[in-house]
């Protein structure tokens, strides 16, 4: 019997990147490749009084169906949050009934690709964009169009030159904090110039900030949401990189006629997130020293992310270059033109070690000489001793 999927499955099954990644969870694999955030981070004794006393105290709330936009108390505490922190940067107030929470901001992304995506119109990404946002958008069969980035961000007089000439463009999916997979953390300046090009032209934007909050050094820079004044910009905001992933919580901003038509979506999804994980982040924030949590972290990947920089330093050919993010989670490293970090991989696993090839994060233009590196996930002799078999597999690669 022939079994028939649909169309877009049909042509999504191209994608090979799934079999290379699944050699990286080998155990004796050093794996560069995921986004994993170090599991020393995890406040396990924190979130287990919390779930404690939620049950104790509200356990048939929490155990109750619950609002497809997400539990009042924590929507007010990511409120208040936002407020503290980027209120004084110039933004309107959130209102926490502006706020929808999701299950991991990866459904935020899934969910925005449905309201806004028919076949064949046009998502503009920062070229490289985050591979888990192409494939989100991708179930929609959208054509992506890749906006020229450079070390300070988005290009705004290339974004103008293509919103001029482009039609059916529905929306702009941009990470301009440490961004996934460069590390690139927009300017100011970019920031504003990008805002006026998208005013100019009404473009939805979704900022998509999991590594906003992962910052080691330098000040704040003012989020995309904070200079809006058509009220374009969805915020994607998540405890993943903060809290725990595993708890698969995270939160969208946007404006009332936007958010009406996401929580059509939510709702037909999956009802609502998970009421208990709501309440027990809700009262961990309320209760516990969230912001002095989140520079312990700040401090561990800030000390990860120069032991791989020095190791990089040290051991890589001179010809390879490498980005150094002052946040995040990931850096990004560009081998000489007409090296296809494909082929590289195979010498990297027969010395063990894995990384993400980059050409997954150029939909369009599949650009080969590039991959990614996490630094946050392991010990420092692991991302020593990880860099060398990497800087052999480059010398033997580049040797033959
Ligand atoms: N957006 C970006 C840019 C990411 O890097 C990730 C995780 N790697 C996500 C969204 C999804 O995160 P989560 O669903 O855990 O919130």
């Amino acid at each position: 019997m022939a079994i028939h999927f649909s169309e877009v499955l049909s042509k999504m099954k191209g994608s090979d990147l799934g079999p290379l990644l699944a050699l990286t969870a080998q155990p004796d694999i050093i794996s560069f490749a995921g986004g994993l955030p170090a599991p020393r981070t995890f406040p396990l004794k924190e979130l287990t009084e919390v779930a404690v006393k939620v049950r104790e105290e509200d356990g048939a709330g929490a155990m109750q169906y619950g609002p497809s936009l997400g539990f009042m108390g924590l929507r007010q505490a990511i409120a208040d949050r936002m407020n503290r922190m980027y209120c004084p940067m110039g933004m309107d107030k959130v209102d926490p009934k502006n706020i929808m929470i999701t299950t991991g901001s990866q459904q935020g992304l899934d969910i925005t690709g449905r309201v806004f995506i028919d076949k064949d119109d046009v998502v503009l990404i920062e070229s490289p964009s985050y591979l888990g946002a192409i494939g989100a958008f991708a179930l929609e069969q959208p054509k992506f169009v890749e906006v020229p980035t450079d070390d300070q961000g988005m290009i705004p007089e290339e974004l103008d030159k293509i919103l001029a000439t482009t039609d059916k463009v529905k929306f702009i999916y941009v990470i301009p904090n440490y961004q996934n997979p460069t590390g690139i953390c927009w300017s100011l300046e970019r920031r504003q110039k990008f805002m006026e090009v998208v005013t100019k032209y009404e473009i939805p934007v979704f900022e998509d900030n999991p590594y906003g909050d992962l910052r080691f050094e330098g000040e704040e820079i003012a989020p995309l949401v904070s200079m809006d004044p058509k009220h374009l910009v969805i915020y994607s905001g998540t405890f993943s990189k903060t809290l725990a992933p595993g708890m698969r919580l995270a939160w969208l901003v946007c404006n009332d006629e936007i958010l009406a038509k996401m929580d059509l979506v939510k709702g037909s999804t999956d009802l609502s997130t998970p009421c208990v994980t709501q309440r027990e982040v809700a009262m961990y924030m309320e209760n516990y020293d969230f912001e002095g949590h989140i520079k312990e972290n700040c401090k561990l990947y800030a000390h990860r992310r120069d032991v791989m920089c020095d190791a990089i330093k040290k051991y890589f050919p001179s010809d390879v270059k490498s980005t150094y993010p002052h946040g995040g989670l990931f850096l990004w490293v560009e081998l000489p033109e007409g090296c296809d970090a494909r082929d590289l991989f195979k010498y990297a696993i027969e010395r063990k070690v894995a990384y993400v090839p980059g050409d997954s994060f150029f939909p369009a233009s599949g650009k080969r000489n590039y991959f990614r590196l996490n630094f946050s996930y392991n010990d420092d002799d692991v991302i020593e001793d990880g860099v060398k078999r990497l800087a052999d597999a480059l010398k033997a690669y580049l040797a033959d």
